[in-house]
């Protein structure tokens, strides 16, 4: 059932048997679609007061709206309003609308005509229904509710009035009804799928609505919000659920949409006045290319070494030789000493260094494939190294470090830099005055 779909009916002898062709429904049908609405049905009918309210009654039981055009004349064959008040209000009266008597008498007064009594019709309408202005013809249109809540809208037959009525009326009102689907996603860093799955609950239950589902990519785990409806009533509850995403996630949350990790750590490196220098060796640039993927990176980076070999972490960093001889390249002493070094030959306030191990080769007991170490050192402050074992490939290895050195770095800037990330072994960070 299309309950949010709007449909056309066509009134006339002259439409059903072909002297005419139905220009209106046209019109409608395409004029519904520019406001964002597609017609699921159009039907055309005779004037016979059995089939308009038929036609009228199935049609509003499973739409939204029903547009209809034509029988809204004054004559005995206009039979529009009469269908109407069967279908809104069986049983009921006409009421003598003042406002269309008072158009019916201007309208002929300023023609220096006299009103045919049979025009007064024209100003009839159901009780619970309001006429549409027609300042260009006779003929009010007439808008009234269904018992299953759709909107009717009578229109004139003629063209002329009917587009501007249309325009005027009724297409503000469609367009405020239109079913919609919303969408939106919250990134978070630091914790699996699974862990935010538990946190979320029943947020996700499958026949929730809005409808919240995670998808997952190196470590980011995106939370998607869908909401549908009625515009009004849509965007409202799409941004409860947000606020309760965001209530059961907290500051794991970095952004929204299509903002990305680089993207929200340099804006904030950028609101603090802060800049970065990068040290890497198993990422091998990857954060300094996530970093200058952001246009404007030059406001907080200066630029970063990439120090794969040995020989380049001492020469270029100052890593100790007996350090790397006695921790081995991957480890906490060696990332510690990459990132001090890099803000001892650049004035950078944060650095940031990365040594492990991507595969698939080079991997041993205690230090297995996926062993990342990535130090971060503060100006003045203080150096922090976390141990992680990030599983994958070496592609996907190598990406996700270059993601979780951007997600320590955000760890530092929100004030909990020794806060557990995801992948991150138990014990805890370790750190060292600088
Ligand atoms: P009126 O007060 O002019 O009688 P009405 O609302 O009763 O208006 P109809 O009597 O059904 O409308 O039609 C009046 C004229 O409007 C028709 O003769 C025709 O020219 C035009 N018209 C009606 N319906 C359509 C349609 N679906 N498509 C194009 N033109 C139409
Ligand atoms: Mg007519």
């Amino acid at each position: 059932m299309s309950m949010r779909r709007v449909a056309i009916l066509s009134i006339g002898d002259e439409l059903v048997l072909g002297q005419i062709d139905d220009s209106n429904a046209r019109w409608l049908a395409q004029h519904l679609q520019t406001i964002g609405c597609a017609p699921s049905e159009r039907r055309t009918v005779t004037d016979d007061i059995t089939q308009i309210a038929r036609a009228m009654r199935e049609l509003a039981a499973t739409h939204l709206a029903l547009i209809v055009t034509g029988g809204l004349g004054p004559t005995r064959d206009d039979l529009t309003r009469d269908a109407l008040l069967e279908v809104v209000d069986q049983g009921g009266a006409f009421v003598q609308d003042a406002d269309a008597i008072a158009h019916l008498h201007a309208w002929f007064e300023g023609r220096g005509r006299v009103m045919p009594t049979t025009n007064l019709r024209q100003a009839l309408r159901p009780a619970s229904a309001r006429m549409l202005a027609n300042p260009l013809g006779t003929a009010p249109g007439i808008a009234a509710t269904s018992a299953s809540g759709c909107m009717i809208f009578c229109l004139p037959g003629p063209p002329s009035e009917m587009r501007p009525m249309f325009d005027a009326c009724v297409a503000p009102l469609i367009r405020d009804h239109a079913h919609v689907v919303l969408t939106a996603a919250l990134h978070t860093v630091g914790l699996g799928e699974s862990s935010i799955g538990e946190r979320l609950g029943s947020l996700m239950a499958r026949d929730r609505e809005p409808s919240v589902g995670t998808t997952a990519s190196d470590g980011i785990v995106s939370v998607r919000v869908r909401s549908s409806g009625l515009e009004a009533d849509a965007r409202a509850a799409l941004e409860s659920t947000i606020n309760a995403v965001r209530e059961q996630l907290g500051d794991i949350i970095f952004g929204r949409e299509d903002e990305t990790l680089a993207a929200v750590v340099g804006a904030m490196l950028h609101a603090k006045q802060l800049t970065l220098v990068t040290a890497e060796s198993c990422t091998g640039g990857l954060i300094g290319s996530m970093i200058t993927d952001v246009a404007g990176s030059s406001a907080f980076y200066c630029g970063g070494f990439i120090t794969y070999e040995n020989a380049r972490k001492t020469a270029d960093l100052g890593v100790a030789v007996e350090l790397l001889e006695l921790h081995g390249a991957v480890s906490h002493e060696v990332a510690m000493s990459m990132a001090r070094g890099a803000l001892r030959v650049c004035t950078a306030d944060i650095a940031i260094a990365t040594t492990g191990i991507a595969g698939p080769s080079g991997g041993s007991v205690a230090k297995p494939v996926g062993t990342v170490y990535i130090a971060i050192a503060l100006r003045g402050s203080s150096v922090i190294s976390r141990r992680f074992a990030i599983p994958g490939d070496r592609a996907t290895v190598r990406r996700r470090s270059a993601l979780l050195a951007l997600a320590s770095v955000r760890t530092v800037l929100l004030g909990a830099p020794t806060k557990i990330l995801l992948w991150g072994e138990a014990e805890a960070p370790r750190v060292e005055a600088l």
